[in-house]
């Protein structure tokens, strides 16, 4: 790699460039249509952006909040826990309110890793799992999901515990592939889980967003997961407003006590009128999120069949903002060099998995596409990859 940064820890030196900000930077000096960073370009209910204009007004948030986030968000994050998975949620002690599901992983990660402790993380991964256990001097151990299937392989998770295994980190709805985690293998995992005495850290950042019958189940709600496992959510991804930063764990008092310890002396408090927001959002009407996701689904389909048309092996996706493609049948075999061609020729920027592991090479042939974009956008894309032939 390139040379190190003598200022910079010696953990930090292998992350110092992610590959979101190398396909960006790219895909800016090309002027390409990026499909790589996943953010939505709509922003979120009418509603819950007057809501926030509202609290700003009227002078809600705008000092320190609460330092574990505001009664109102707390209350409405535990009964919407309650009214969609039956969950048992006390907002007083069983809820912290965070800078985004970012800071929830950062601040549970520094929480509950001692140096060297091992982590396992599904991989293909979200980048930022490697670098948070990194700073918090532990060690990733990587569970491959399937290079055909990108489905997990839960059973080899065993083979890759050993006494110092301390969290397992899952993800569903999966980013990067799009998998939804079914009720057989979040059994699976849970059973391990309880077997190893492991504490799982579920992100569920995508918890609204899962298409046909793929719903959504969090591991907390399976039997004896409830007082092992730290459930993160984020309200800029289920209300598409993922520049405001409001999310949140939830557990059992004693985890959420350890996350709270760490993560009031990172930022203390954030987001102020928007946990206020954020709160009534929570309240809309289960339509609401039932529309988000058909159209959401529309979106999907659009991109998936039209990347099919074009040659791609689609990998369906059953949730989250993106879909994955196998580019050997394009001719291809390197993820990276065929999205730095992609941008340059095409003008579409898309994501190479073998960014998103600690394993390129077995991930090499699969590219990462998010679809939460307009549809004229998505069209427009599509054409673009059209015109000309990669092979
Ligand atoms: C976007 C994302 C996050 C971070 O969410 P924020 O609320 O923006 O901090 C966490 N996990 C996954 C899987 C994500 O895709």
């Amino acid at each position: 790699m390139e040379n190190t940064n003598p200022f910079l820890v010696e953990r930090m030196q292998a992350h110092r460039t992610s590959i979101f900000g190398r396909m960006s930077g790219l895909a800016n000096e090309f002027g390409a249509i990026n499909l790589g960073q996943g953010f939505p370009d709509t922003d979120g209910p009418e509603f819950v952006r007057q809501a926030a204009i509202d609290a700003i007004s009227a002078g809600r948030g705008n000092q320190y909040p609460p330092v574990h986030g505001v009664p109102e968000l707390r209350q409405a994050i535990a009964s919407h826990q309650q009214s969609f998975y039956d969950m048992d949620v006390d907002w007083q002690t069983e809820v912290v309110v965070t800078t985004g599901a970012s800071e929830a992983l950062q601040s549970t990660f520094l929480a509950l890793i001692e140096p060297g402790d091992e982590v396992l993380i599904f991989e293909p991964w979200f980048d930022i799992y490697q670098t948070g256990v990194a700073l918090a001097r532990g060690i990733t151990v990587g569970v491959p999901m399937d290079p055909e299937t990108l489905r997990p392989n839960v059973s080899e998770l065993e083979s890759r515990i050993t006494s110092r295994s301390k969290v397992l980190l899952l993800n569903s709805p999966h980013n990067p592939t799009g998998i939804v985690f079914t009720r057989t293998e979040l059994q699976t995992i849970a059973a391990t889980a309880i077997k190893h005495n492991l504490i799982v850290v579920s992100d569920e950042a995508y918890q609204h967003i899962w298409f046909d019958n793929h719903a959504h189940i969090p591991i907390a709600t399976l039997e004896g997961m409830h007082d092992r496992t730290v459930t993160i959510g984020s309200a800029g991804k289920s209300f598409s407003f993922t520049g405001w930063k409001v999310g949140w764990a939830i557990g059992p008092s004693e985890l959420i006590a350890a996350v709270r310890t760490v993560r009031q002396h990172l930022t203390y408090v954030s987001s102020g009128p928007f946990q206020w927001a954020i709160a009534e959002g929570l309240q809309l009407e289960d339509s609401y999120w039932s529309e988000f996701r058909t159209e959401m689904q529309a979106k999907r389909d659009l991109l998936s069949s039209g990347l099919s048309h074009l040659g791609y092996r689609v990998i369906p996706s059953e949730g989250t903002y993106f879909v994955c493609t196998d580019i050997r049948p394009l001719g291809y075999f390197s993820g990276t060099e065929f999205c730095e061609t992609l941008i340059r020729e095409h003008g579409v920027a898309a994501i190479p998995l073998s960014g998103l592991s600690g394993n390129a090479s077995t991930y090499n042939h699969f590219v990462r596409w998010a679809f939460c974009k307009k549809p004229e956008v998505l069209n427009d894309a599509l054409s673009r990859l059209a015109k000309k032939t990669v092979t």
